[in-house]
């Protein structure tokens, strides 16, 4: 993971199965000061509250390396998002937004990072990994934590899967980006 480039609106730099495998060492060490998380399906199950003890490991990891984190929710529900927020001692923006650039241009403004700076961290490609992408971040997408998830959601899993499977493939053969491309 150490070469970050952004080949596609879509595709993530790297492809994890959960944030806690995400190495922070290289992220630091690739200029990334600042952590753009999602909620659900990322850091805890979808509509659930609860975090599990290896997220917040991680998560108290990357504060310890001096990295400024925010999440970043499109959940309509502020006061679950505030909650896990102050849970994990992380900024909070809500009511995203995402994929629109103005979610993560908050986010920036909150942690006072750029985008060479900063890394987005989420589960969904066409809301997480497109809107970062966009502009210019360094993206992770992880694999949802739990299969329940919205109806709305479920539809766009059928289109992510193929992506998810080609980008996969091309990550194990040990392409830089889990776009494939150079
Ligand atoms: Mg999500």
């Amino acid at each position: 993971m150490a070469v970050y480039r952004v080949r596609s609106l879509l595709a993530p730099c790297i492809l994890v199965r959960a944030v806690w495998e995400i190495d922070l060492d290289a992220l630091w060490e690739n200029g990334v000061r600042g952590l753009i998380l999602d909620l659900d399906n990322t850091l805890v199950n979808w509509n659930d509250s609860h975090v599990c003890p290896a997220v917040r490991g991680w998560v108290e990891t990357a504060h310890e390396k001096g990295m400024r984190t925010c999440l970043v929710s499109n959940s309509a529900g502020g006061r679950r998002v505030r909650e896990v927020g102050k849970d994990l001692g992380l900024s909070v923006v809500t009511r995203a937004w995402k994929p629109l650039p103005i979610a993560f241009q908050r986010a920036m403004t909150v942690m006072g990072t750029d985008t060479g700076s900063t890394c987005a961290i989420g589960d969904q490609v066409f809301t997480d990994m497109l809107g970062a992408n966009w502009l210019g971040m360094k993206t992770v997408l992880v694999a949802p934590l739990s299969p329940r998830e919205s109806p709305h959601t479920r539809l766009i899993r059928l289109i992510e899967a193929p992506l998810r499977r080609r980008w996969a493939l091309s990550q194990e053969r040990g392409a830089a980006g889990a776009d494939g491309r150079r």
